[in-house]
């Protein structure tokens, strides 16, 4: 069986980490937060089958419309962003400058992720956890190698509870289960920052002391 293949897009002012996991042809992309048409004509080679969002804050969902315009895969994302990424410029404008770029609205989503829902790439399959803290309808996507940890997690850190739809209580709920969830061999493929493994974190991340 041929080895899956995760590449890497830096996008974006808040240099967001997009992902493409590309399993036996076939390609799911994660968190095209802008330059969704450089990321199409960058994935030409394989079929895209898939993208989505971990959340629906603009710099995760601003390339999803021209990504989705550029290959016709569908858009899934979870049913607590949904309406959030459909509005996600106006709603990040007050802290972040949003209209330069070519960030759009994501589109309406064609699929809605909840916890326990499988996503299927290859012979990968991908199951959805919910983690609100960041955003009510954070998730990520667990694998048996990897998981989409969003801004969930990040190495050394988890993502801010203070933008809108932000709770830290919540998130130390949240990250308390991902301690019990994620396997320590897993690689943690962050929204910003390094590549990281949960061995990694459960022994030097404050956040999961
Ligand atoms: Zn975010």
């Amino acid at each position: 069986m041929a080895k899956d293949e995760i590449r890497q897009f830096v996008v974006g002012q808040l240099s967001t980490n997009c992902y493409a996991l590309i399993s036996e042809g076939e390609c799911l992309v994660v968190d095209p937060g802008a330059d969704g048409a450089r990321i199409g004509e960058a994935l030409r080679d394989v079929n895209v089958v898939g993208i989505v969002a971990t959340h629906g804050h603009h710099d995760h969902v601003g390339g999803v419309r021209a990504l989705k315009a550029a290959t016709g895969a569908p858009f899934a994302i979870s049913v607590g962003d949904a309406e959030r990424a459909q509005h996600a410029l106006e709603l990040s404008s007050h802290v972040f400058d949003v209209r330069s770029g070519g960030l759009e609205d994501a589109p309406a989503p064609d699929r809605l992720l909840s916890e326990g829902d499988v996503v299927r790439v290859g012979s990968v399959e991908l199951r959805v956890v919910e983690t609100p803290g960041h955003t009510e309808g954070g998730i990520v996507l667990l694998g048996d190698e990897y998981a989409f940890v969003g801004d969930t997690l990040f190495a050394g850190s988890c993502g801010r509870t203070d933008l809108v739809g932000g709770d830290p209580q919540v998130m130390m709920q949240t990250l308390a289960r991902l301690k019990r969830v994620i396997a320590p061999h897993v690689v943690l493929l962050c929204g910003h920052g390094p590549v990281t493994t949960m061995e990694q974190e459960l022994a030097t991340n404050p956040w999961l002391q």
